[in-house]
């Protein structure tokens, strides 16, 4: 079964003025399509065909450009759609709250550490928080559409929260501003949905 352009969960206007309306068109219509097109291209007579994204992930050849790129930029834009919500931001709660005051000091600590990654990963990329077995939590960086599932990227474990800096995802509004794009995605974390992506991977 092939995969699809999954919908996004809000209009493309919801989350202004942190990330607008033409940028989200571009980036879900334009380049997330492309990467579940090239996806699907991809897998096309590997023997992979039904199995998950994650298992597609964890089990891939580093060597297979496409798959590795498109592969990666299908999940990576799945799960950064579904982490941010309109009118969200504010504080994760609950055991992941607590978690991440253990693990960095404080939730403005994990902010500074989680800004860094995002602002000095030159070039093309993504910074992650992830989850390891046994409730552990980690930020990292990754080049290009990598993603810590894959076989030796980043910190491992499972990514609960990304940011992705490729300059498709802030240029129309912020240019070379990174820092200030990242500062404004704060805004819009659906820590809702974060927390239950601990839970669930925990
Ligand atoms: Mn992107």
């Amino acid at each position: 079964m092939a995969f699809e352009l999954p919908q996004l969960p809000y209009a493309h206007d919801a989350l202004e003025p942190h990330i607008d309306a033409k940028t989200m068109e571009i980036h879900h219509g334009k380049h997330h399509a492309g990467y579940t097109t090239k996806l699907n291209a991809a897998l096309e007579g590997s023997g992979m065909e039904s199995d998950s994204i994650e298992d597609i992930l964890k089990n891939m050849d580093m060597n297979n450009g496409a798959l590795r790129n498109n592969g990666g930029g299908y999940y990576n834009h799945c799960l950064f759609w579904e982490t941010m919500a309109p009118s969200a931001g504010g504080n994760p709660s609950g055991e992941l709250a607590a978690t991440i005051d253990s693990a960095f000091g404080s939730f403005d600590s994990f902010k500074e550490a989680f800004s860094n990654a995002a602002a000095t990963r030159f070039g093309s990329g993504w910074a992650w928080l992830c989850v390891q077995k046994g409730g552990k939590v980690e930020v990292c960086s990754s080049a290009n559409q990598d993603n810590p599932l894959m076989p030796g990227i980043g910190c491992g474990g499972t990514p609960i929260l990304g940011i992705d800096v490729w300059e498709h995802a802030y240029y129309l509004n912020y240019q070379n501003r990174r820092p200030d794009y990242i500062a404004a995605f704060f805004n819009v974390v659906n820590w809702d949905k974060v927390g239950e992506l601990f839970e669930q991977n925990k």
